[in-house]
């Protein structure tokens, strides 16, 4: 691994919903935001680093002797001093049992490419294909812009998932035309929130979403992560509606809550926010705010899409319908 290259921490194959059909989603790591409700907390920083699952760890002690560094106590509950760890995985190698493992892997071009192609067969017979996720994917723009070229020459349908902090103009000339699906992401309207909740301000977001929507609004699907105290909350959600509302969407996504996150960063070193509640949010709340989301948006019908939205010709099941004979295609909300 050479400074500045690219990681990748996960290849989900066969994933059901990351967008249309079965699909592979690289997950890459780094992200410009800092949202502690992050399900993916390990892809927050851009370089490598060690996980450590102390119910695994047998106290052989090989890790000690790999590290070069000096990085690892045996006495430490957290095992590693994590401000000398460089990443370079050798404890992880040596352990027996993966107690340790290391997060954050290059892969060239090529082999990316021809890993993800494995499934092609899975992507044609179900209308899927690969999606771009994080992390923040644009981070590593003349990577993923090649990678999707070489995807977009085999034919293969492409998805990002993106928190919309990115050089907008850049993401139009070189990603834009390599990709069928924009997952972008919105979490909080009021700028003082968003600051403070994520670590930056939403103005270059909510700019990049405007400018994309001018672009390529068939591309886009707004997203909006339901964290209870965080961004569920009717104002918060009100105001997003009525902002989707003004760039045209009919449709949002309106995540439901993952508390997986919090046991990932015990694992990677990180502290862990007391006030997020570690299961998934109450139904009855969840749908009452989904309710409320509707309306806000545009009053009209509600429909949940198990799997993902309907696309002509397509056998995939659209369920949960609450009202009317036919599935409705104004909006779809997706748990
Ligand atoms: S990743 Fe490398 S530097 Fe970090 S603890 Fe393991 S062996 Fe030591
Ligand atoms: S190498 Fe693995 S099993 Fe052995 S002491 Fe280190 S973490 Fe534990």
């Amino acid at each position: 691994m050479t400074e500045g290259q690219p990681l990748i921490f996960n290849i989900h194959r066969l994933a059901m919903d990351d967008g249309p059909g079965l699909r592979s989603t690289v997950f890459f790591k780094g992200c410009p935001l800092s949202c502690d409700w992050c399900h993916n907390p390990e892809a927050m920083k851009t370089g490598a680093e060690v996980a450590f699952f102390p119910k695994l760890c047998l106290g052989c002690g090989a890790c000690e002797k790999a590290c070069p560094e000096g990085a690892i106590e045996p006495e430490r509950a957290e095992r590693l001093i994590r401000a000398r760890c460089t990443g370079c995985g050798r404890c992880a190698e040596v352990c027996p049992s993966t107690a340790l493992r290391l997060v954050g892997i290059y892969y060239p071009v090529q082999d990316l490419v021809s890993l993800l192609l494995r499934d092609r067969i899975y992507y044609q017979v179900s209308g899927g294909g690969v999606t771009f996720s994080g992390g923040e994917p644009t981070l590593h723009l003349d990577y993923l812009e090649t990678v999707l070229a070489t995807l977009r020459s085999e034919g293969i349908h492409a998805a990002i998932q993106t928190c919309g902090y990115f050089p907008v103009e850049a993401f139009v000339e070189r990603i834009l035309p390599l990709v069928d699906l924009v997952f972008f992401d919105l979490k909080l309207y009021n700028p003082e929130d968003h600051a403070r909740l994520t670590g930056r301000d939403n103005s270059m977001i909510f700019d990049s979403f405007t400018r994309l929507t001018l672009e390529a609004r068939e591309k886009i699907i707004p997203r909006i992560p339901l964290v209870p105290g965080r961004t569920a909350t009717r104002d918060n959600l009100q105001a997003l509606a009525s902002f989707v509302n003004d760039h045209g969407y009919g449709r949002c996504d309106l995540k439901t809550y993952n508390p997986g996150g919090l046991g990932k960063r015990l694992v990677i070193g990180m502290s862990v926010p007391v006030d997020l509640p570690e299961s998934l949010m109450d139904v009855k709340r969840e749908d009452e705010l989904r309710e409320f989301f509707a309306q806000s948006l545009a009053g009209e019908e509600v429909c949940r899409a198990e799997y993902f939205f309907q696309q002509e010709g397509s056998s995939r099941r659209v369920d949960k319908r609450r009202k009317g004979e036919e599935p409705c295609r104004s909006i779809f909300i997706m748990r």
